[in-house]
């Protein structure tokens, strides 16, 4: 891993693939080399889990124009997001499998992501039978019924998560991706903050004055008006948002 390769837009696997390691690193680290974040590790987002949801989450906020200038956090162990990871089409497929509709086809192309599922294992069905395990009863639904062209995609799980994982490799994003677990949380006071807040207005003069901040008054301010987020690997975090 190392910050070069950062900007590297496809990784170099032969079959469809998804290169997440160039964009992930460390924490602490990768912040401060790209200035992403300031010594007390402080985001605008932090996303707890980076599965589907949360994956699909940062995508959207980097895809919008006024959201894509936030600096987010990503909080996950879970090793498919800090390893490249590259896929064989003619792998077993995995079981794990989601059944898309077109309104999520939709969501993925509007951010970017759904380029990359149709490079990978992916197949649309235009037809369905739902029926009565214990009768004879069935229904039949027919994409042609309603004009369309299909009714939803089937993709394996990992194949939506890499999917979203390149799509946020290839964003102009501040983004980092802690690879912890988030073990414990604490929000600001915010009875003591307005309080606070308040008697600096009255007289006349701001209590958290940004320009001279030290530090150490910094990472009051933090925990004043921060999340504090505890990870697995003793590193802490703040964040406006969880
Ligand atoms: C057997 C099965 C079949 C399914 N089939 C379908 C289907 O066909 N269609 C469909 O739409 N849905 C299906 N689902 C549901 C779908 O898988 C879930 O809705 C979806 O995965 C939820 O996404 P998620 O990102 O919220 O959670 P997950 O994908 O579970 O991701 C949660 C992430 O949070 C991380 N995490 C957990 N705790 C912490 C912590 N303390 N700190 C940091 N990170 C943490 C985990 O490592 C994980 O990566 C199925 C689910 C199951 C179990």
């Amino acid at each position: 891993m190392c910050s070069s390769n950062y900007l590297r837009r496809r990784n170099s696997c032969d079959t469809a693939a998804v290169g997440v390691s160039s964009s992930i690193e460390r924490g602490t680290d990768y912040a401060e080399k790209v200035g992403m974040t300031n010594k007390v590790n402080q985001h605008d987002i932090a996303i707890v889990g980076g599965g589907m949801v949360g994956l699909a989450f940062a995508c959207a906020l980097s895809s919008m124009p006024l959201t894509k200038q936030l600096s987010i956090a990503i909080i996950d162990s879970n090793p498919a997001l800090s390893s490249r990871q590259c896929f064989n089409k003619n792998a077993i497929p995995d079981s794990r499998v989601s059944t898309v509709t077109p309104s999520t086809i939709s969501f993925f192309k509007e951010v970017g992501a759904w380029e990359h599922v149709e490079q990978q294992r992916h197949a649309f069905f235009n037809q369905m039978q739902v029926w009565d395990h214990t009768g004879l009863g069935y229904t039949r639904y027919n994409a042609r019924d309603v004009g369309k062209d299909c009714l939803g995609c089937v993709v394996e799980n990992k194949v939506l998560a890499n999917s979203l994982l390149l799509c946020l490799q290839n964003a102009d994003f501040q983004k980092t991706i802690y690879s912890a677990r988030l073990t414990s949380m604490a929000f600001p006071d915010h009875k003591s903050l307005s309080a606070r807040n308040a008697a600096g207005q009255e007289h006349g003069k701001d209590n958290i004055s940004g320009a001279s901040l030290t530090k150490e008054k910094e990472v009051k301010k933090c925990n004043n008006r921060f999340v504090k987020l505890d990870l697995s690997d003793s590193k802490t975090i703040h964040a406006k948002l969880v």
